[in-house]
């Protein structure tokens, strides 16, 4: 492929946060933007150079958006698959839409897994009412998830009995789903890979995650945050995923580790994620710089972790006081402990359960940035201590 250099402009469908940390790496690097979201005030949209407002499958904003781009990427796996095939009859887009289809279904995203060879949680489809007659009783109790558009633990119900899972399955609509059993989560962790279009692939360093009502809580990333056995494993299994689907572009892919050891994958984004948000402040290459070098088909170096990192997300739950009336968290007392490091979305409304932010903690030790993390939470509010 051609090598776009700065001064190219560089696309992106959905203007999130996501969206946002990309436009901000690829104007450090000296490339011009676009965006294209539907809402007036999408935070990557009014940080962009061009921000086209319109749906994602209107032909007229999707002209637009190649119009200015040179290279197009997505920072998000809801994108109709099919207006990412339309745009790639004009303009280098990646990840490709085939690779996001088959990352919309938790169904295809299973499959594909083991056909990598990486385990998954037991599960079964459940699209019809034979299927949801055929259920294994071992599979219970276990989650009910629809196949496609969830995120932060939206449309999963858990479910321990065959009448339970059949009203939630009533409840989600009768949408084909997937019923994955319970598994006792030892812990959770991600890996990030980028694989360019020569099929150079790096990673981010394993990441370990700690969810709360099913939205990432915590992200902790320093040496031993996981046993390196299963580190390791993490690691293979996500470079076999990306190559498997022939990707390019930024991959994160979610595991769970099992108390006996055992590593199983959960599921992939084909975007940055959540979880590599500490890349920005604690390595010297972030994972939307690595979108970046991706799409404008300039070299990948293996990152370099430089500190010990802890996240924190800062949902909109923060912005409510308990008797529930509107406030601002206290960034100052925040920002006064050395090597925390604030980033907040520019959204207009907190809502409870929305990322508005997250904060990053580094330090010269595991101890030193755990500590300051752990007293940053406290001041937020949060738990001062997790597992
Ligand atoms: P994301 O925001 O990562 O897209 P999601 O809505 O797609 O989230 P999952 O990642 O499938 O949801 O699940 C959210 C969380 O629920 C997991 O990180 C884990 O904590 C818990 N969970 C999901 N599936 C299982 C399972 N089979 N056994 C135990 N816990 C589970
Ligand atoms: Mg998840």
């Amino acid at each position: 492929m051609t090598v776009l250099l700065p001064g190219a402009t560089l696309g992106v469908m959905g203007g999130g946060q996501l969206g946002r940390m990309f436009v901000h790496a690829a104007q450090a690097m000296g490339y011009f933007t676009a965006v294209l979201d539907p809402d007036p005030d999408s935070p990557a949209g009014r940080v962009s150079h061009y921000h086209v407002q319109g749906d994602y499958l209107d032909e007229i904003a999707l002209a637009t958006l190649w119009g200015h781009s040179d290279a197009i990427t997505t920072e998000f796996e809801n994108v109709p698959a099919q207006a990412l095939a339309r745009l790639a009859e004009h303009r280098f887009v990646a990840p490709g839409a085939a690779a996001v289809a088959i990352a919309q279904d938790r169904a295809l995203e299973k499959a594909h897994f083991t056909r990598c060879g990486v385990p998954c949680a037991p599960n079964t489809v459940i699209a019809t009412e034979d299927e949801l007659a055929h259920v294994a009783d071992d599979l219970l109790p276990g989650i009910l998830k629809t196949a496609r558009l969830g995120y932060d633990g939206k449309g999963q119900l858990r479910v321990a009995t065959r009448a339970g899972l059949r009203s939630a399955w009533d409840s989600l609509q009768r949408v084909p789903c997937v019923l994955e059993k319970m598994l006792p989560l030892a812990f959770e962790c991600s890996v990030l890979v980028a694989r360019g279009a020569d099929g150079a692939m790096v990673n981010l360093p394993v990441q370990r995650n700690l969810h709360r009502d099913g939205i990432l809580a915590v992200t902790e990333v320093f040496d031993g945050c996981v046993a390196p056995l299963q580190a390791q494993q993490a690691v293979a299994a996500t470079r076999a995923i990306a190559e498997g689907l022939g990707y390019v572009g930024v991959l994160c892919v979610e595991f769970f580790g099992l108390a006996d050891g055992s590593l199983v994958v959960n599921e992939m984004a084909p975007r940055p994620h959540n979880s590599g948000h500490w890349s920005l402040d604690a390595s010297d290459v972030s994972q939307f710089e690595l979108q970046v070098r991706t799409l404008a088909g300039l070299p990948l170096t293996q990152p370099r972790q430089h500190s010990p990192a802890f996240m924190l997300n800062l949902l909109g739950d923060l912005w409510f006081t308990r008797g529930g009336s509107e406030t601002t968290p206290d960034w100052a007392a925040v920002l006064a402990l050395p090597g925390t490091h604030l980033h907040l979305y520019g959204k207009l409304n907190a809502r409870p359960g929305r990322k508005m932010g997250h904060l990053t903690v580094t330090g010269a030790s595991v101890d030193a940035a755990r500590a300051t993390a752990s007293q940053a939470a406290a001041l937020l509010g949060l738990p001062a201590s997790w597992p």
